[in-house]
């Protein structure tokens, strides 16, 4: 079977016609296979979704039980047949139960990544590659610009900014779903053990991730009424970057605003929302791991999806891979 009759680009989202069933759809649909918790990907109002147990229990914190029909778990490495196509789940690295997915019919095998990224993640098991005859690639940072720093060098940034301005609160803007549960244990990893005080948006999901044998140390509320001005001088409040638009950012002692986030390393972006310290911390590939990861799974063909695709394309193309861009929409890298 051709894999472009595998699996190809529909209305709501990537379709396999053989299988009748969905990926990450960005409508409901009948039957929906999700890579991982993140809004963009995850929707609420499938009839079946089939998603490792972690994804599907972050999905139900998020919308609630009833958040689709009937579910399925998806254990990892296991082969699931639907209507005749085999598919098997594998981790990603990019949150807590993400996970790319194969699909295969007849001889062609489509790996579709979801997100991914290839460093070390305390919060995730680790990207594993899988041979392939077409890769579906992610591109959030898909261009030659795109090099994220190394984690630790940006937290300790973070841990100079504390010793240097013990007056200041510390509060960091960081993505519910992963990047602010990756921010904690990389600051743990770092040798910070204060209490680090949390937004009440973050406390279900830092629950689930402790529930899951992820070690954030201790965690306190940061949402507190009544609170002064002087309180949490000299400690890190983390809060999603939606908190920073309300009052609450500005309730803390002398607040030094961070953000957490892959896009910091543009400086026009720290400096709209009013950054002074913006941390390069990512759940994607950086462009030399993108091209590195494609180079080692050498699959036959490449499609590009969500992000800056035609670079990427471009660069296939020039190493002699077949490519070409999905041009799916409705993703928005939610966890970015
Ligand atoms: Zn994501």
């Amino acid at each position: 079977m051709k894999p472009e009759t595998l699996l190809y680009p529909a209305p709501k989202g990537l379709y396999c016609q053989t299988g009748d069933f969905y990926i990450d759809p960005v409508q409901p649909v009948e039957r929906a296979l999700i890579t991982h918790g993140h809004s963009d990907h995850a929707r609420a109002g499938h009839a079946h979704v089939l998603a490792t147990r972690e994804t599907l229990d972050i999905m139900a914190i998020r919308y609630g039980d009833g958040f689709c029909g009937t579910s399925e778990v998806a254990r990892l490495g296991e082969t699931i047949a639907i209507n005749g196509v085999r598919v098997t789940f594998h981790p990603a690295g990019h949150v807590l139960g993400s996970a790319q997915i194969s699909v295969e019919a007849e001889g062609a095998r489509i790996v579709v990544s979801g997100d991914y990224k290839r460093r070390p993640d305390p919060t995730c098991l680790g990207f594993e590659p899988v041979p392939c005859d077409v890769f579906i690639t992610e591109a959030t940072f898909g261009l030659p610009v795109f090099h994220h720093p190394d984690d630790a060098a940006e937290v300790q940034r973070l841990l100079m900014s504390l010793r240097q301005f013990p007056e200041r609160a510390h509060v960091v803007g960081a993505y519910a779903l992963g990047k602010a549960q990756r921010l904690i244990a990389l600051l743990r990893q770092q040798g910070y053990f204060e209490p680090i005080h949390i937004h009440g948006a973050l406390a279900k999901l830092c629950d689930y991730y402790r529930s899951a044998g992820i070690d954030l140390g201790d965690l306190r509320h940061a949402t507190i009424e009544g609170a002064g001005r002087q309180d949490l001088a000299g400690a890190i409040v983390i809060g999603p970057p939606s908190a920073f638009a309300e009052r609450w950012a500005r309730r803390f002692a002398e607040p030094l605003a961070i953000f957490a986030s892959g896009w910091m390393l543009i400086r026009q972006r720290a400096k709209q929302r009013g950054v002074e310290l913006p941390l390069v911390i990512s759940d994607h590939c950086d462009w030399a791991e993108l091209t590195e990861t494609i180079r080692e799974i050498a699959p036959g063909e490449v499609w590009v999806t969500h992000g800056r695709e035609e670079a990427l394309v471009r660069w296939c193309q020039l190493q002699g891979i077949p490519a070409r861009p999905l041009h799916l929409v409705g993703y928005d890298d939610e966890g970015e």
